[in-house]
Parts: structure tokens; sequence; C-alpha cells
């Protein structure tokens, strides 16, 4: 695996596999990789000829200073991880080499972006999630790019402004990693304590109790975010927002008639987590996972069967275009 961190170097390294029309595949990260981020690195490797890991940590994306001062970093063990599971081009580029001076434009997504994360950490995080992720996709130019579903909203996000700025990548979207009690795994998880390690267990339990009262045949929106919330009580979290919604348009449902995403958010002392589920109603398993929807991994043993997308199918609706195709 080669390291490189200027777009001129990213783009000489890669021009052999474009000139040979082979498949390049990008995942960008923030670094500080785990088992979540290789699965995306891995599927690349499998799908494509060549496998670009972007590792920045975007400033722009950071509402909050301390957050971003705090986020860990580790290069060298990243590209260990990286070269191990199969990528063959780091690319570590700077703040400056990324926002030269004069740097003045972004890309801001509109109505997705205003719920959940948009609403609570401000429009200033998707418009730097936007804007880097055009940028990362311009400077490389895959042909696929790799996601997480763990950032249900992102990835709403990033499907809408490869469609709506004609971007010819294709999008796709893996399932959720989790820990095996069940908290997603996430960066931020090596910033808490033995003491908010147990706490934020919060989280997956409110999913499970949700999934499970709708497996029993609860449709009301309310009756399911009441569990949810219930659920994280005895851990003494109360979460900034838990949500049912559409999980293409993220607009709220008032019931659950197909798959909906439970998207929630909880601060467990000063680090804060996100974690998401596809719910379905009770007896729609077998006809939603045939539907395909990238729908979070299940957790914990609850509605396993509703992460059966097949990432390397187009999902409904989804743009599919490549660079070499
Ligand atoms: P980040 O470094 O947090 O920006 O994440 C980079 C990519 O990894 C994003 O597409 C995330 O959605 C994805 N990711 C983060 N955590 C997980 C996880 N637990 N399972 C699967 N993908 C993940």
């Amino acid at each position: 695996m080669r390291t490189v961190r200027t777009v001129a170097e990213l783009r000489s390294a890669l021009a052999p596999a474009r000139r040979d029309g082979l498949t390049i595949g990008l995942v960008p990260t923030m670094g500080a990789l785990h088992d979540g981020h290789l699965s995306l690195i891995a599927r690349a490797h499998e799908q494509c000829d060549v496998v670009v890991v972007s590792l920045f940590v975007n400033p722009a994306q950071f509402n909050e200073r301390a957050d971003l001062e705090r986020y860990p970093r580790d290069e060298r063990r990243d590209a260990e991880l990286a070269a191990a599971t199969g990528a063959d081009v780091l690319f570590a580029p700077s703040v400056e080499e990324v926002y030269p001076a004069g740097f003045a434009t972004s890309v801001e997504v509109l109505g997705v972006t205003e719920r959940l994360e948009g609403a609570t950490r401000g429009s200033e995080h998707f418009r730097g999630v936007a804007t880097v992720v055009t940028k990362l996709l311009c400077m490389a130019m895959p042909d696929v790019a790799y996601f997480g579903q763990k950032d249900a909203q992102q990835v709403v996000v990033i499907r809408r402004l490869a469609r709506d700025l004609n971007l010819p990548v294709r999008i796709e979207a893996l399932p959720t990693v989790r820990e095996a009690d069940g908290l997603a795994l996430s960066s931020r998880n090596a910033l808490l304590s033995a003491d908010q390690r147990a706490r934020a267990l919060a989280l997956p339990a409110a999913l499970a109790a949700a999934s499970a009262l709708a497996a029993s045949g609860e449709r009301a929106t309310q009756a399911l975010l009441d569990a949810a919330r219930a659920a994280m009580h005895p851990f003494g979290v109360e979460p900034e927002y838990v949500a049912l919604v559409e999980p293409d348009t993220l607009e709220p449902v008032a019931t659950l008639d197909g798959e909906t995403l439970l998207a929630l958010a909880a601060r467990i002392g000063e680090v804060r987590l996100i974690d998401n589920e596809i719910l379905l109603p009770a007896g729609a398993l077998r006809d939603a996972g045939a539907q395909g929807h990238a729908g979070a991994q299940g957790h914990a043993g609850a509605q396993e069967s509703a992460a059966t997308h097949n990432p390397s199918q187009p999902l409904e609706g989804e743009a599919i275009a490549t660079c070499s195709a």
C-alpha cells in the first residue's frame, strides 16, 4: 500500500489503473479505524481492482471544537490495518491540501439535512460532510464509494448529492458492525470510560426494545418511541433525539407501515453517539428483506433478517453510474 498526501500524487497513483479500465473503490474515513471501517475496505477489495482509503479528520464537519480536538488519531496503526485489509492507496492529505488558502466553495444538500443530526448539530455539519465527500469523489474519481449504514442520514445525504450533481459514482451502504454486546463500533467509543462504555449500551437497548415491540405487532410511532426512550432510562441516559422516519426522505412517520428508520443520538458524558436500525411491521420481514433496503444490521438478536440488502445490487431509485462503464 502506498501513502499519498496530495491530490496530484493521488491522481498519478491512480492514472495507470484508470488508463487500463480497472475499477477504483473509495472508502472515505476519518481514521481511528475499527472493524466497521474495515468491513467497507474489505468489500471494496472484493468488488474493485484498486482500493483507495482516505484518512482525513475533516474540521468542517465538526460543530464542536472539543470534539475535533479529542478525536482519536493514529495514522501508523490505520495504515497497517488498511493495508492488511486490502487497501492499495492511503490518501492522507493535510487540512491545507483539502482547504487551501482562498477556499470558498461549499456543497449544501437541502431537505434531508435538516432533521435528526442536522437539527441537533446545525447546518454546518452536513455542509462540511457534503463538501468534503464531493471533493474526495472529485479527487479520486472512484467507480464506487463505500459508506456505513451506521451513519444512516449521511448515506441519504451522499446519495442525494451524487444524484443531484450527476457524479459518476455508485454509492454503496454497508451494514453497521457491532460489538458482541450490541454497541455499534465508533471511533468515539475509544473515548468512553469503563462506566460510560457500560452506559452506552442504552443505545442498542433502545433499538432492541422498539424492534421487539414492533415485532409483537405495535405500529404506533409514539408507542415505539416511548419504548425506545424507556429502555434508556435504566442506563441513566437521555437521548438527544429518537425518531422514526421514512428511510429515504427522513420524513417522520405516524405509523409503522413498512421499512422505517429508527434513529437516535445520545451523549454519554462528553461523547456523543448515534445509532439506528430499520424497523419493520410484524409479519413484513420477508417482503421487506426481498425489497432489499440497505438497512442497519440487526443487533442482539433483533430483526436480523432486516439486513438482507446485497450491496452489489442497486437500490430502487439509486443512481448507478460508473466512471469506466
Ligand atoms: P468515520 O471515520 O466515522 O467518518 O466513518 C467512515 C465510514 O465508516 C463512514 O461511512 C461510516 O458510516 C462508516 N462506519 C463507521 N462506523 C461503522 C460501523 N460500526 N459499521 C459500519 N460502518 C461504519
